[in-house]
Formats: C-alpha cells, sequence, structure tokens
C-alpha cells in the first residue's frame, strides 16, 4: 500500500462523488469542494448506457443499481402524427446494449453512499481557479487547497480547464432542452396497449419519454414517476416556468398520445430548463502535469456535452472509474504522472469516439433537418455508448 497520497476533487456533481468517493476507497485523502450549499441531485432522470453501468460495478457502485434503475429498451423513433420513422425493434438488444433509466435523485443517493467517513466535504466554496505552486492547488480566493492530485469535476463551465486547455470556450449547441420527472402518484394512467415510450421526431423538435416505473416498485427503493425530456431548436426562454409549460404546450399540440397527457400533467415546479452548450475546440488534452502531480479534467469539464445520445453522466463515471484505476497504486512524481498521462489518452480516444458516432447521429438525427436516414446511424451512434469496458484494475 503506497503511503497516504491526497487529492482535492472540485465539484459534487456525478462525475465529482463518483472519483472522490472510489479514490477514498483506494487509500487516498480527498477533499471534495462543492460551491452549493447543499449536495443534492437533480430532479430529473438520466439513461444509463451499459458503459455507464459498467463503470459503476468497476467503481464498487453496482449493487444498489438493480433497486433504482428501470429498463429502457429502444422503442423506436415517431413522427408527431405517430407513424414510426425507426420502429421498435421485435427482438430486445439484451440487458447488455441496452440503457437503463434512473432518477438522477437515485442516482446522486447511491454516489453518495459511497462517499463514505473518510473523506473530508466541503460545501458552499466556490473555486475560483488553479493556485501558483509548485503542488497542485486551488483556491477559493480566500484559503488555498493543495494536494498530489486536483481533479476538476466543475462541470461545463469549469474555471479549472482553461489551466490545461486553454483554448477551449463554452458555446451554445442552438437548442434548449426541458425535463420533467411526473412523480407517480401524479403520472398519468395511461393505457395498457399505447406505445407510451420512445422518441419523437420533426424538424426542430424532439420529445422523448419512458417510465421510472412505480415507487418501490418490485422491492425497490426508487422514486418512481414518468420522464420526459423535449428539445427544441432555439434560445433558452426568459418567462417564468408557468409560461414556459404553456409554450411546450402549444408547441408540441396535436403530437400523438400520451406526449399531451404528459405536458398536461406536469406541474411548472417539475420542469427543468437547460441550454444544451458544448466545448468548442474540443480540449486537447485532460491533464496537465504540476510538480510531482497533475490537474486532471473529468466528466463535463473535460468533454463537450454528448447530448445527441445523453451520455454525458455516462462518461464521467468512465472517467471516474479510468482514473480510479490507473492512479489506485500511483505514487506522486513519475509513477503518478504516468498514470494521469494514460488517463489522458484512453479517455480522449474513447470520448473522441463517442462524438464521431454521436455527431454522424445529430447530422441526421433529432435537431437536424431530416430524420435519421437509417436505424442503422441510431444503432452505430448507440453501440458507442455500449461497448466501453472498465481497464483492470
Ligand atoms: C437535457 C439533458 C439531458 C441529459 N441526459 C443525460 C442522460 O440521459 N444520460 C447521461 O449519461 N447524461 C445525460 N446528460 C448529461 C449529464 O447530465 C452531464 O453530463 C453530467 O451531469 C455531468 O456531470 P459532472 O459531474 O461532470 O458535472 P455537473 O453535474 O455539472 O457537476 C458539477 C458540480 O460542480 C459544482 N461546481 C461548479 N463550479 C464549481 C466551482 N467553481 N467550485 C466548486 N464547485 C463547483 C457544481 O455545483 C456541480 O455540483 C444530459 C444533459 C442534459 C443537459
Amino acid at each position: 500500500m503506497p503511503a497516504a497520497r491526497s487529492a482535492v476533487v472540485v465539484g459534487a456533481g456525478i462525475g465529482g462523488l463518483a472519483v472522490a468517493g472510489a479514490l477514498a476507497r483506494t487509500g487516498w485523502r480527498v477533499t471534495l469542494l462543492e460551491r452549493s450549499e447543499r449536495l443534492r441531485g437533480e430532479p430529473t432522470a438520466l439513461l444509463l448506457w451499459p458503459g455507464g453501468v459498467r463503470a459503476l460495478h468497476a467503481l464498487g457502485l453496482g449493487r444498489g443499481l438493480a433497486a433504482i434503475a428501470t429498463a429502457a429498451p429502444d422503442r423506436g423513433l415517431r413522427r408527431p402524427d405517430g407513424q414510426w420513422l425507426v420502429s421498435p425493434r421485435a427482438e430486445p438488444a439484451g440487458a447488455d446494449r441496452e440503457p437503463l433509466l434512473v432518477h438522477a435523485e437515485d442516482l446522486h443517493d447511491t454516489l453518495f453512499a459511497g462517499l463514505g467517513d473518510q473523506l473530508e466535504i466541503r460545501t458552499g466554496v466556490t473555486v475560483r481557479g488553479p493556485a501558483t505552486g509548485d503542488r497542485p492547488a486551488v483556491t477559493d480566493g480566500r484559503h488555498t487547497w493543495t494536494g498530489d492530485l486536483v481533479v476538476a469535476a466543475d462541470g461545463l463551465d469549469s474555471v479549472l480547464r482553461p489551466r490545461v486547455a486553454r483554448c477551449s470556450t463554452v458555446v451554445s449547441a442552438g437548442a434548449t432542452a426541458w425535463r420533467a420527472v411526473i412523480p407517480w402518484y401524479r403520472a398519468p394512467r395511461l393505457p395498457a396497449d399505447l406505445a407510451t415510450d420512445g422518441h419523437t421526431y420533426r424538424p426542430g423538435y424532439q420529445f422523448f419519454s419512458a417510465s421510472l416505473g412505480d415507487r418501490g416498485s418490485a422491492g425497490a427503493s426508487r422514486r418512481g414517476g414518468r420522464y420526459w425530456r423535449a428539445t427544441v431548436t432555439g434560445a433558452p426562454r426568459p418567462e417564468p416556468p408557468a409560461t414556459q409549460l404553456d409554450l411546450l404546450r402549444r408547441w408540441f399540440d396535436g403530437w400523438h398520445a400520451p406526449i399531451g397527457e404528459l405536458l398536461a400533467a406536469t406541474e411548472p415546479d417539475d420542469l427543468l430548463q437547460r441550454e444544451l452548450r458544448v466545448v468548442r475546440p474540443a480540449p486537447s488534452r485532460y491533464a496537465a502535469p504540476v510538480g510531482d502531480g497533475a490537474l486532471v479534467l473529468l466528466g463535463d469539464a473535460a468533454h463537450p456535452l454528448a447530448e445527441h445520445l445523453g451520455q454525458g453522466a455516462c462518461l464521467a463515471l468512465e472517467d471516474a472509474a479510468t482514473l480510479v484505476a490507473g492512479v489506485r497504486e500511483a505514487v506522486p512524481g513519475a509513477p503518478l504522472r504516468a498514470a494521469v498521462a494514460g488517463y489522458d489518452a484512453a479517455r480522449r480516444a474513447r470520448v473522441a469516439e463517442v462524438l464521431r458516432r454521436s455527431r454522424r447521429l445529430a447530422a441526421t438525427g433529432p435537431l437536424a433537418r431530416r430524420p435519421p436516414a437509417q436505424a442503422r446511424r441510431r444503432d452505430r451512434a448507440a453501440a458507442a455508448a455500449t461497448d466501453w469496458q472498465p481497464p483492470p484494475g
């Protein structure tokens, strides 16, 4: 067992929680810094692709997954009038090829439970940037935190990214997404024979919905309900949520059932609006050596949002599993720098492949002018989400 090594993790989103807990469990002394006053998940849902699920298992967090996740197999792609553009698969692709759906707060609870009690958590700390010195360090302007490793898991607007990738900036992807989870007790009762889940598309507009199941069903502890996501070309709306909801009801008026029923059952407080943004140019590296240690980018801080397949959280979990496997035994100096260089190379290659495939999908996908010409394209892009295997560790 190497001598005690220390890490400072900035940001307690999915990526930060996953890596902080896993580093602490492998003997690192970890300080987790988060600008919010409370650690909490977003009131939304996430598709967990097989790569993300494997990463959770590699991080030692997979056991609780069965209790919170619902299968979300491919349900095809429709036009607003209900006509199929891509029919649902006749045969399921299999558990290791299709995503699960989880409530983001349930996933957050799972990651939070995995933090253990050996790590220091500091909330209400807004990191302003890296601190100068011969060791990796960050500062909030008053205090400085130093470690052998600083992990920047501070999301898309990362204040630490410029230290590693100076030229990369965040730009709008030209679309806005609204998401909601209608809790199980308010979710509309839908006819059993209605095709309720899946994607619906017309140029500039996309709607996706899937069930989170019933609360506590099958002995599970999950929150339950019905998740939907609407993506519309254009800027975010400045109006209050009730007006945004009215707009969504107008935009999606006349779309096939149960889209109208879902929007009618949604309350303004359920609504989460988010502009889709990407990092351009993509960082040419995810880590920079500092003295005997390194500053490492992870999750949305590292890579642009691969939203077209909704994979950002899964990539963050893969990042965490890859980084922890690499640095598990590494001591500061050449071994740690080599481990971090390995992380950098492995993750850049992986993310480049996912982006290549999801951009190809985006060029013909929901926000494009034409629908995907062939189911094959969707399959190729989805395959990128499924074919990742954790490094041995
Ligand atoms: C509409 C939409 C749908 C999506 N659907 C999916 C999906 O189905 N599946 C999927 O895998 N992904 C999905 N994603 C992507 C996913 O939500 C993100 O990629 C993921 O949450 C990124 O996690 P993260 O930990 O890297 O960053 P974040 O979740 O952004 O966490 C960053 C944390 O850092 C903190 N922080 C920020 N700055 C500072 C600072 N200066 N000092 C201290 N703390 C700071 C923040 O408060 C936050 O807690 C979706 C995204 C969108 C927008």
